[in-house]
């Protein structure tokens, strides 16, 4: 790990039973207020996808919009939101993934892009990958290809990454 890395994650707090028992969350708005540590983590989060052609950075709701409009900025890129289901106005695409009880979806607009459009998917934590594998396969309904996929955070110890086969994983920081 870089020194680089180490101080992003001195500015990542760990909230225990948060939102409910036995959770862990990672909060990351402290370095998000952080002018020069957050500016870095756009940097280092962006720099592995320059030059790779994308042309749509996608984040999932909400912590990830926060980091996919500025990688987006930083590719020269546009940002389409992934959104819970029922939010977003006009005909949609939706994906379902499981949770602790029953399942959620997560919606995208039908032509949020062209199809053969390359994309980059953006949110702030893997932790078992489901909502990550759902909007893989929201990003392939449009017609997209999932260019890779960059997480702020990944909590390794939940294996995430073995739901995500074949595709370029990027994380910044690893519990
Ligand atoms: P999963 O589908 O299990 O990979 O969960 C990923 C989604 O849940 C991401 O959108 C995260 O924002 C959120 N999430 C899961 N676990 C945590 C955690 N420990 N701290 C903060 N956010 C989390």
């Amino acid at each position: 790990m870089t020194a680089a890395q180490l101080d992003i994650k001195s500015l990542i707090m760990d909230v225990p039973d948060f939102p409910k028992k036995g959770i862990v969350f990672k909060d990351i708005t402290p370095l998000l207020a952080h002018p020069e540590a957050f500016k870095r983590t756009i940097d280092m989060m962006a720099e592995p996808f320059i030059g790779k052609g994308i042309k749509i950075v996608a984040g999932i709701e909400s912590r990830g919009f926060l980091l996919a409009t500025p990688i987006a900025y930083r590719l020269g890129a546009g940002v389409v939101p992934i959104r819970k289901k029922g939010k977003l106005p006009r005909k949609t695409h939706s994906a379902s993934y499981a949770l602790e009880y029953g399942q959620d979806s997560i919606e995208a607009h039908a032509d949020a892009f062209a199809p053969g459009t390359k994309v980059l998917l953006v949110d702030d934590v893997l932790a078992t990958g489901g909502t990550a594998k759902a909007a893989c396969e929201l990003i392939e309904k449009i017609g997209g290809t999932v260019s890779g996929i960059a997480f702020l955070i990944e909590l390794g110890f939940l294996n995430g990454r073995s739901k995500l086969p074949g595709h370029t994983v990027q994380s910044l920081v690893t519990y």
